[in-house]
């Protein structure tokens, strides 16, 4: 088999991140199923950029939309008691671009374990920030309260991808 992208016949067929894939060894290339080759095209860029592979899908939509600039995003880390969050900023003026995000958020709240909200605050700009609400002080929260909302991260980004294809995101 050759490589799509450079020609070379350098290609193996190995497992990636849990996908069966093929991976060209001069360029880097990979083929195979789609949805999996962009899953981890995605995972690999966000890495290069330094963020947690957790967040990296949620990430990965918000920016999508070419109104949402991350300014820092973090999947938390439960062994040091950090929750995930997101920060960004919108690149238009007007609020209908943040009004469906939460409107896209509140159906994402549904399908998530923790109740996830967008706060406001000013920094030169208004900064909008993306996190989880534990309903219990931050001392209280536990290790397992922060892995539950690392795995709500996925959901919300899966979420939001499907609302970005419906005609009142456009
Ligand atoms: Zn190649």
């Amino acid at each position: 088999m050759e490589c799509e992208d450079c020609g070379s016949r350098n290609v193996s067929r190995r497992d990636i991140e849990g996908h069966l894939l093929y991976e060209c060894n001069l360029c880097g290339n990979l083929e195979g199923d789609d949805r999996a080759v962009m899953l981890i095209e995605e995972l690999r860029v966000g890495r290069e950029r330094g963020i947690d592979d957790e967040v990296i899908p949620l990430v990965s939509v918000l920016e999508s939309t070419g109104i949402f600039k991350i300014v820092r995003a973090s999947a938390g880390n439960p062994n040091r008691n950090e929750a995930p969050v997101v920060l960004f900023q919108s690149t238009k003026s007007d609020t209908a671009p943040i009004e469906n995000l939460l409107r896209s958020l509140e159906l994402a709240n549904r399908k998530t374990r923790l109740l996830w909200l967008i706060e406001l605050s000013l920094q030169h700009a208004i900064v909008y920030t993306l996190r989880p609400r534990f309903w219990r002080p931050p001392s209280d929260v536990s290790p397992d309260d922060l892995r539950v909302a690392q795995k709500d991260l996925v959901v919300l980004a899966r979420q939001l991808r499907r609302d970005l294809s419906l005609s009142w995101w456009r």
